[in-house]
């Protein structure tokens, strides 16, 4: 009995783990992790932890003696470096031998290909290491310059603001967060952190840093202005990290191909979690996707150990999402897939509001600004398949819950 490797410990990792107990599995299970902490969480890492509002030990997401109780033997610091059929080589040069396997390897961040990106004070944000580094180098540093004006750039570009720095974001396309909410809702985050002194750049590309004795000292963009810039943060996105699958023979266009039950194309291979290329959620002849997300990887890694375990698989979930910057709380339900209306209930002026996506008239997704409760009526809505048509959600002079159409 040779058991289970699962090779990656974050969000994914931990779960599948976790979950496979909970399905019975009595087999043994290694859960090797690259990073020398215990596995911890990511979300705060541009936001409390960023801020100094949290410390590292609130961070992990279980004890030490949480894995050893449960039998599962965690190791960190440790990397795989190779994989065949039944057996895996570290970085230390250990075998390891398995006859089930988890894929939770999980995703790097993608770099400026631009002269001057290696410059000291370029900075990116994945890892508990870069964010010590980000947080060490924020305290003392000015002006700051943020390089795409995605989730963790936005929250990071809050942070080094609320700490009194001077802060550019920097997005090469015509909207912030555009592949993930409305446009209304772009709109309305240009004009919320310029409010609170973020000075936001659009259609506004980055084409070299300069540096003086190896350090950054200003940006130039695409329209030929130059940025002064003491610190910069890129954060233009992460590619999944692919190539244990690729050794394996597994094709991996964009992501390591799973199915519904989070299966790769081998037998007793799952993988879940940044890594992996899904089957869209709501079906209908979407292209796979990416997701994201700690409710993916926790979701996904649930339902890779029930099929390592053979057991039922977890009822389907909504994807769900959250993000902090400043005093907003951004809250996202479904999956926006090409939505041809957007019902906005609220108010974006008062920094509280709800866009609702709609396709064929069919209630898709929610992006909730300080709206709480609209994000958990939408959440439960596409859940339970309970229709909230577009005509009902403009009767802004009732609560949402009382529109559901039963
Ligand atoms: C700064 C930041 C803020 C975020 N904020 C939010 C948020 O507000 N809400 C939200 O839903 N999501 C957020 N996310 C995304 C969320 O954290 C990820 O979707 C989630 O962590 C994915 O989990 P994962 O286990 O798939 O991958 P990861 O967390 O990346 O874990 C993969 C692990 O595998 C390890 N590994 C890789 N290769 C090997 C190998 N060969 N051998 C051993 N170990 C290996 C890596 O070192 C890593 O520790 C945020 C992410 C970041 C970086």
């Amino acid at each position: 009995m040779t058991g289970t490797l699962v090779v990656g410990a974050g969000q994914a990792g931990v779960q599948l783990a976790v979950s496979l107990r909970e399905s019975g599995d009595t087999m043994p299970i290694t859960l090797m992790g690259a990073e020398p902490q215990l596995p911890y969480q990511r979300p705060p890492l541009s936001k409390g932890y960023l801020s100094g509002d949290t410390d590292a030990d609130r961070l992990a997401l279980r004890t030490a003696a949480f894995y050893a109780d449960r039998g599962i033997e965690l190791v960190t610091g440790e990397r795989i470096t190779a994989l065949d059929t039944g057996r895996a080589v570290t970085d230390r040069g250990r075998e390891i031998a398995f006859d089930r396997l988890g894929l939770t390897v999980g995703a790097r961040v993608r770099r400026l290909r631009v002269p001057g990106a290696a410059l000291d004070g370029v900075h990116h944000l994945r890892d508990l290491a870069d964010a010590d580094r980000l947080r060490t180098a924020l305290a003392g540093t000015r002006p700051v310059v943020v390089v795409g004006g995605g989730f963790i750039g936005l929250e990071a570009a809050s942070v080094a603001r609320a700490h009194g720095r001077p802060v550019t974001v920097v997005e090469a396309t015509d909207r912030l967060l555009g592949r993930a909410v409305a446009p209304v809702v772009s709109a309305f985050y240009a004009g919320a952190h310029a409010r609170r002194g973020v000075r936001v750049l659009l259609d506004t590309g980055v084409t070299a840093l300069d540096g003086t004795a190896g350090r950054v000292r200003s940006v130039h963009l695409t329209d030929g202005g130059e940025l002064p810039a003491a610190l910069v943060l890129v954060g233009i996105g992460v590619e999944p990290r692919t190539e244990l699958a690729t050794g394996l023979g597994l094709a991996c266009p964009g992501g390591i191909p799973v199915d519904l039950d989070a299966r790769t194309a081998l037998p007793s291979v799952v993988a879940a979690g940044d890594c992996t290329l899904q089957p869209h959620p709501t079906g209908g002849g979407h292209a796979p996707v990416r997701v994201e997300s700690v409710q993916n990887a926790v979701h996904q890694a649930t339902v890779a150990a029930t099929t390592l375990a053979g057991v039922a698989r977890p009822t389907p979930e909504v994807p769900w999402f959250w993000s902090d910057q400043a005093d907003l709380k951004l809250q996202i339900a479904g999956l926006a897939a090409g939505a041809d209306e957007i019902v906005v209930r609220g108010d974006p002026a008062a920094e509280r509001f709800a866009a609702l996506h709609y396709r064929d008239g069919r209630l898709q997704a929610v992006d909730a600004v300080n709206s709480p409760a609209d994000f958990l009526v939408v959440r439960r809505a596409l859940a339970t398949g309970t229709e909230l048509p577009a005509s009902a959600a403009r009767r802004t002079d009732r609560p949402l819950k009382e529109l559901l159409v039963a």
